[in-house]
């Protein structure tokens, strides 16, 4: 038999992978208020979690920044597609900024309900992981000691609150699929009363591409995740794919990939998070078609039709 090397390398193409709806208009906000307004245009922290994209969008004017007091008085600033706590545009509004609020509508829901539930005196648990912006975005929501942060089912047996305290839940968007619903397991068994969100928060994207790698990872002996390492949607996507036995890499550029992760692979998975453009796809391909013959094949799982509204400043 010839050596596995010399067989051509198969390589499934998850389904859908890559942008999402929310991704999709924070950049177009960004590239739009350039448009209109010139560069200058500030966006507070990160636009999406993609080095390439911010690239880009710096070569074409943006200045990005993690911090409102880094943006100048009398130009144009633009929060991530993460969201951002109250406080934020309610500075930029008091220094009379000009901001467009480039926060997903998906996230925008889970801020309003996290308001609701205050409102109606329930403390929240929130699921989600410390120190992720949007974590740090729903917190500033709400008043401080009204949210909780869980972050697995141990987290879940150490809380303790009064009777009669009323709960409930809400989660981070982005986050592992079964993760999540073993620790909403864990909250509804210690608390039965805990009130639930109406619907699901982890959003359509984050789940569509979890159950697209879940259709690939038991047929390759090796998965790419194109995605930045604080991407929380890419992160899962390559921890779904080693829970089926399939070594997971994440990978920023087709450059990244050691010729080496090739040997005795016969068949390869590729998927990309949310925030990694479909040009680093094609390069990831190209790559590994320069290191070995290959055949592809695109496995879908879902169609994908959502759009959201541009804010009401950049319509036309
Ligand atoms: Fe919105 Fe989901 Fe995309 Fe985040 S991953 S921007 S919540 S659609």
């Amino acid at each position: 038999a010839p050596p596995a090397s010399d067989k051509p390398l198969r390589l499934l193409i998850a389904a859908p992978r890559g942008f999402c709806a929310g991704v999709d208009r924070a950049i177009e906000i960004v590239e739009r208020a350039l448009d209109r307004y010139g560069a200058p245009v500030y966006v507070r922290h990160e636009i999406v979690h993609n080095r390439f994209v911010v690239d880009s969008l710096k070569a074409k004017g943006a200045v990005f920044v993690e911090e409102l007091d880094e943006v100048p008085d009398g130009v144009p600033v633009v929060f991530s597609a993460h969201g951002v706590p109250k406080s934020v545009p309610a500075n930029a509004e008091e220094r009379g900024l000009d901001y467009l609020d480039a926060t997903c509508p998906l996230v925008s829901k889970v801020h309003r309900q996290a308001e609701r539930q205050v409102e109606h005196n329930r403390h929240i648990l929130f699921i989600g992981h410390k120190g992720h912006p949007e974590v740090i975005g729903t917190f500033g929501q709400v008043p401080e000691g009204r949210m909780t942060l869980v972050e697995t089912v141990e987290d879940v047996a150490r809380l303790d609150f009064p009777e009669g305290t009323g709960l409930a839940y809400l989660s981070q968007t982005t986050l592992s699929v079964d993760d999540t619903t073993q620790i909403i397991e864990a909250l509804t068994q210690r608390f039965p009363d805990i009130v639930a969100p109406k619907a699901e928060d982890i959003c359509y994207a984050t789940s569509n591409r979890q159950a697209a790698v879940k259709a690939i990872a038991g047929e390759c002996q090796l998965l790419l995740v194109i995605g930045a390492p604080n991407s929380s949607n890419s992160l899962r996507l390559v921890e779904v794919a080693e829970r089926m036995g399939c070594v997971a890499k994440l990978v920023q550029r087709g450059s990244e990939i050691d010729p080496a992760w090739l040997d005795g692979v016969d068949t390869i998975g590729l998927t990309a998070g949310a925030s990694a453009p479909e040009v680093l796809v094609r390069e990831v391909v190209d790559r590994l078609a320069s290191m070995r013959p290959l055949t592809e094949e695109v496995v879908r799982t879902a169609q994908e039709r959502i759009t959201f509204k541009l804010p009401r400043q950049l319509q036309d």
